[in-house]
């Protein structure tokens, strides 16, 4: 699969995005790497990504993906990102994609489909995925023309231990690699002032969004602490509902504390 798409897209003088490498970077038998970036562009989405053939097959979920088997979430497929975009976190300051890119899960995955390419045709991969926040079944399914678009699928979570009604995007909303930190501590430091009149959304929900963590970003910067206190934690009734649902079993952990998995190095 070509990477040309992502590379026509980006001009690597000034995007802190990885640039292809030529190559392979993966060793057959290796695990198959999966993630998923929060991206804070000119909207918030969530790029899904499944390590394939190399690249990383990739759609944007507007939502998010959900653990409750009931949601159907718009995934829309975007060009193959390489593999080593798959740690990437940080600012793109201008250009395609310019915002803030979260590394907000990540792990291995493992298809439930026999032939993957063959499921990737037919536009039905049943897969699993083993992360710090999505584990369990799923199923991505292309939809043939959501409201016209070709590239639409569907990213489902199958009914298992792993399932439940929780809002795992609103529960967990926080970087697995830089332990805790949101969108204004990823954005600290990279000269946020950058964008205080132009940043990548100004205005609707987005650009009010911007707004916040650009100032708390610049207040950070400048050491104002109290600052910290503001960020977002899961209120107590959904905390309570968490409890009450199985899933997930076990706290986003720090990713440096685990040795099993096979992430790429940055
Ligand atoms: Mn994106």
């Amino acid at each position: 699969m070509a990477l040309e798409d992502y590379r026509k897209k980006r001009n690597f003088e000034k995007t802190p995005e990885p640039e292809p490498r030529l190559g392979p970077t993966r060793k057959k038998g290796d695990e198959l790497f999966f993630c998923v970036q929060k991206h804070l562009a000119s909207h918030l989405h969530y790029d899904f990504r499944l390590e394939w053939n190399g690249v990383l097959l990739s759609w944007a979920v507007p939502k998010g993906p959900s653990l409750n088997s009931a949601d159907k979430r718009l995934a829309m497929q975007t060009e193959d990102h390489p593999f080593d975009y798959g740690m990437f976190e940080g600012v793109i300051p201008e250009g395609y994609g310019a915002g803030i890119v979260m590394l907000w899960d990540y792990g291995t995955w493992e298809p439930e489909s026999e032939d993957v390419d063959a499921a990737l045709r037919k536009g039905d991969l049943k897969f699993r995925l083993d992360g710090y926040k999505l584990k369990g079944s799923w199923v991505i399914v292309r939809t043939h023309g959501y409201g016209g678009a070709p590239n639409s699928w569907l990213l489902i979570k199958h009914k298992d231990d792993w399932s439940g009604p929780i809002d795992i995007t609103d529960f967990a909303p926080l970087s697995v690699k830089t332990p805790n930190a949101d969108f204004a501590e990823i954005l600290q430091g990279k000269t946020p002032d950058l964008w205080l009149s132009n940043a990548p959304a100004r205005s609707g929900d987005t650009g009010a969004m911007f707004k916040k963590i650009i100032e708390r970003a610049l207040s950070m910067s400048s050491g104002n602490k109290h600052e910290d206190t503001k960020r977002t934690k899961p209120n107590k009734r959904k905390t309570s509902a968490a409890k009450e649902t199985a899933p997930p079993k076990a706290p986003p952990k720090a990713p440096q504390k685990s040795t099993t998995k096979r992430a790429p190095k940055k």
